[in-house]
């Protein structure tokens, strides 16, 4: 045995875990989810003190410290507040599959929000360009629902400006 070790090789061993696991939603976003699934419904919750909404809906007003107890179907047309348009995607950590690019991702504020709520979706908009703050959109429930963000499919656009449909979107933002 020698002194003078070689640079010892380290040995690597590569593995993925998969744990199946299972969560709670709890009361408040569970009901959000059922309503989803079942319904069609966005619902927020309302904080009892100031009235803001809070979508996806918490226990507590985080800024009053009071149960929001209040419930109010949101939308399901509104306007986007903000968005994404996506040219680099990378794996869903949910699905593991990355999305074909580009894509366009948006905070829409949901006609009768109170406060500062937007919903954060996708946006079905073959033709990005015609994207723009205060585009009207609704949202798309997916045909099969089983209580989950996924249960909306996407925004569409519906506004005159751009045609009825993202698919006879004309091109060019105004
Ligand atoms: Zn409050």
């Amino acid at each position: 045995m020698s002194k003078d070790k070689p640079d010892q090789e380290l040995i690597v061993s590569r593995q993925v875990l998969s744990i199946p696991q299972r969560f709670s939603t709890g009361p408040v976003m569970g009901r959000f989810l059922t309503e989803l699934r079942d319904n069609k419904r966005v619902m927020a919750n309302k904080c009892p003190k100031c009235g803001r909404h809070q979508l996806p809906p918490r226990e507590v007003c985080a800024i009053c410290r009071v149960e929001a107890t209040e419930w109010e179907e949101l939308g399901p047309e509104g306007r986007i507040r903000d968005f994404d348009v996506v040219y680099y995607a990378s794996p869903d950590p949910l699905t593991g599959k990355t999305r074909e690019t580009p894509y366009v991702a948006c905070w829409a504020d949901l006609d009768g929000t109170r406060g500062d709520a937007p919903l954060w979706h996708l946006l079905d908009a073959p033709d990005p360009s015609v994207v723009r703050r205060g585009l009207r959109v609704r949202v798309v429930f997916a045909d099969e629902r089983h209580g989950r963000m996924e249960d909306i499919k996407h925004f569409e656009i519906i506004d005159d400006s751009v045609g009825r449909g993202a698919g006879e979107a004309q091109g060019g933002s105004k």
